[in-house]
């Protein structure tokens, strides 16, 4: 294996990034060092980096090549150096232990796959509720499920369909809005209430 090969499958772009003292919060956005940026607009990945408003792109080599203004093969031998990987030997016990451990994107993603089974689920209730409670003459008094469903359908699909279509920096906003005030906890809140209260009626038939 070359010094790229050994620098890319050693090091992790956001570790890098760190090191050489760019700040990544936990969901992955940093402030670009390649524009005067003053919104977090650079999203940093285990193997990537992409900046959402200069545009820079490329993988760990070519960020600190950027940053450091040097060519791809000595960002690729300072990389080794500072990292300590040498092309015939993997990297030592500390440094593999260090990149063992959870990452910040591994745990962005753990937080994805909990979003996303709870919004799923939502969804599927919501339809059925939108089919079972529809008030079936002008008269009827619109059962709560019923206005829930018609007010929450179109923007809990429109997640959903955030969390499968989109691209990571999508993602990572739906994600983040889940994240704030509980708001994922308080949806498996709800989730887990009407999860009862189904399987009461279910009884009762
Ligand atoms: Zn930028």
């Amino acid at each position: 294996m070359n010094v790229f090969g050994a620098v890319k499958t050693s090091i992790n772009t956001r570790e890098a990034a760190e090191r050489y003292g760019v700040e990544v919060n936990r969901h992955g956005k940093a402030l670009c060092p390649f524009h005067n940026d003053r919104n977090p607009s650079l999203f940093v990945d285990d193997d990537h980096y992409h900046c959402f408003a200069c545009g820079e792109h490329g993988d760990v080599i070519d960020f600190t090549a950027k940053l450091h203004g040097l060519t791809l093969y000595d960002a690729a031998k300072k990389l080794a150096y500072d990292f300590g990987i040498t092309q015939d030997k993997p990297p030592d016990k500390a440094m593999q232990e260090k990149l063992n451990k959870k990452s910040e994107a591994q745990r962005l993603r753990e937080n994805e796959k909990l979003c996303f089974s709870a919004l799923l689920e939502y969804m599927k209730l919501l339809q059925e509720w939108k089919r079972l409670y529809a008030p079936r003459s002008p008269e009827d008094t619109q059962d709560d499920r019923f206005v829930e469903a018609c007010h929450t359908l179109d923007y809990v699909e429109y997640l959903v369909d955030l969390l499968i279509m989109g691209d990571s920096y999508e993602r990572t906003e739906v994600i983040d809005m889940m994240m704030t005030d509980g708001k994922l906890q308080k949806l498996q809140m709800h989730l887990k209430k009407h999860r009862k209260e189904r399987s009461y009626e279910q009884e009762e038939r």
